[in-house]
C-alpha cells in the first residue's frame, strides 16, 4: 500500500469511528443517510457542520433526516427507498459493523502492545546481566513483530472494507437511479415526477416564482398498437420520450406519467414560455417519420395532444395536475394534435 493511500485509509478509519460513535451517542438509525451525514460533518462539509452545530442541543433522528435531505440528498426523498434500497442498506450496515469491530480490535491490540512495552521497560531496569537483557530484547522483538503482523493484517482488512463500502455505495446509487427511471423509455418515471413536482412546487410557492406543467398524451395510440402491434408501439413510446427529453433544458423534467402519457415540469417558466415549449414538442413529434426497425416499412407518424397549466396560489401537485389534465381533454375534444392552456 502506498504511503498516501495509507494516510487516506487511516483518516477514513478515524472519520468512520467518529461517525459510528455519533450514530450510537444520539441513538440514530445506523443507515447510509446518517452515516453520510456524520461523515460529512467530521470531514468538515461547511453547510452540514453549520447546521448540525446550530442544532447540537436538539439532535435526534428527525433533525438528522431534515439536515440530510436539505444538504446531502440530491436525488430522492425518503419514501423513494424501496425493498432494493433496504437490501443495500442492510449490507452497508453489516459492513459498518465489521469496520467498527476492526477498529475496536486495533484499540485492544495497541493497548496490549503498550502494556507489553511498559513491562519490558521495567524488566530492562531490573535486568543485571547480559543474559536477562538478551531475553528482554528477544521478547520485545517478538511483541513488535506480532504488532507489525497485526498492523499489516489490519491494513489489508481496512483496504477490503473500504472497497466493500465504496462498491456498496455505487450499488446504492445505481439502485436509486433505477428506482426513478422508467424501464421502457429510460426517462424519469412517475415516482421521480411526483417527487420533483412536489419539491419544485413548494419552492416556487415559497419564493413566488413561476412554474408550469405540461400533460401530454399520444393521439389514437390504441389504434396504432392495433395496426402495427405492441412492440412497434413500444418503439414509438421510446421515440416520443427521447424527443421530449431532448427538447427540454436541464432544469426541466420530462417524465413518463404512465401508459402513453407523459409530463414535463418547467420551473421558472411562465405560460408563454411553456406554450412555446409545448408547441415545439408537438411539432417535433408530428414531424418524426416512423419506420419499422426490422422491415424498414413506413409507419406514417403519430401526434400528441398537450394541456398546459401554470402555478396558482395555494396550489398542490394534484390541483396543478388536474388543470393540465382538463386542458389536455380540451385538446382531445377539439380534434387532437394541439396545445391548450388551462383557463
Ligand atoms: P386518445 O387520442 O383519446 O388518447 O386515444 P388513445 O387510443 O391514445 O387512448 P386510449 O386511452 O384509448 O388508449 C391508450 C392506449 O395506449 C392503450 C394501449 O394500447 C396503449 N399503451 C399504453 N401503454 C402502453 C405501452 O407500454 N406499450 C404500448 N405499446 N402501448 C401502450
Ligand atoms: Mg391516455
Ligand atoms: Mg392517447
Amino acid at each position: 500500500m502506498s504511503k498516501d493511500l495509507n494516510i487516506t485509509m487511516k483518516k477514513s478509519a478515524e472519520l468512520s469511528e467518529k461517525t459510528l460513535e455519533n450514530i450510537k451517542k444520539y441513538n440514530l438509525r445506523p443507515d447510509p443517510c446518517n452515516y453520510s451525514l456524520w461523515y460529512s460533518y467530521f470531514e468538515g462539509n461547511p453547510e452540514v457542520t453549520k447546521a448540525l452545530d446550530t442544532l447540537k442541543d436538539s439532535i435526534n433522528q428527525s433533525v438528522c433526516e431534515k439536515v440530510y435531505s436539505r444538504y446531502l440528498d440530491k436525488t430522492v426523498d425518503e419514501e423513494t427507498y424501496n425493498v432494493n434500497v433496504e437490501n443495500v442498506t442492510d449490507q452497508i450496515q453489516e459492513a459498518f459493523v465489521d469496520v467498527g469491530a476492526l477498529i475496536s480490535g486495533v484499540k485492544d491490540d495497541t493497548t496490549e502492545y503498550g502494556t507489553s512495552l511498559a513491562n519490558i521497560s521495567e524488566s530492562v531496569a531490573k535486568a543485571d546481566n547480559m543474559e536477562d537483557l538478551a531475553g528482554v530484547v528477544a521478547s520485545m522483538v517478538r511483541d513488535t513483530q506480532k504488532m507489525m503482523d497485526k498492523s499489516a493484517k489490519l491494513e489489508a482488512e481496512l483496504d477490503k472494507s473500504s472497497k466493500q463500502v465504496s462498491d456498496l455505495k455505487q450499488t446504492l446509487d445505481v439502485v436509486k437511479k433505477e428506482n426513478m427511471t422508467d424501464a421502457l423509455t429510460g426517462i424519469a418515471n412517475r415516482k421521480a415526477f411526483d417527487s420533483f413536482l412536489a419539491k419544485k412546487l413548494e419552492l416556487a410557492l415559497e419564493e413566488e416564482t413561476n412554474l408550469t406543467l405540461l400533460m401530454i398524451d399520444i393521439d389514437y395510440f390504441k389504434k396504432f398498437n392495433d395496426t402495427h402491434g405492441h412492440q412497434v408501439g413500444d418503439q414509438v413510446l421510446k421515440l416520443v420520450a427521447k424527443t421530449l427529453y431532448n427538447c427540454v433544458k436541464g432544469s426541466d423534467l420530462a417524465a413518463r406519467y404512465g401508459g402513453e402519457e407523459f409530463t414535463v415540469v418547467l420551473p421558472d417558466t411562465d405560460i408563454e414560455g411553456a406554450m412555446s415549449v409545448a408547441e415545439a414538442l408537438r411539432n417535433a413529434v408530428e414531424n418524426k417519420k416512423l419506420l419499422n426497425n426490422t422491415t424498414r416499412e413506413s409507419l406514417g407518424n403519430v401526434t400528441i395532444s398537450i394541456g398546459v397549466s401554470s402555478i396558482e396560489k395555494d396550489d398542490l401537485p394534484n390541483t396543478i395536475l388536474e388543470r393540465a389534465d382538463t386542458a389536455l381533454y380540451t385538446s382531445k375534444e377539439n380534434g387532437r394534435n394541439q396545445v391548450t392552456v388551462a383557463s
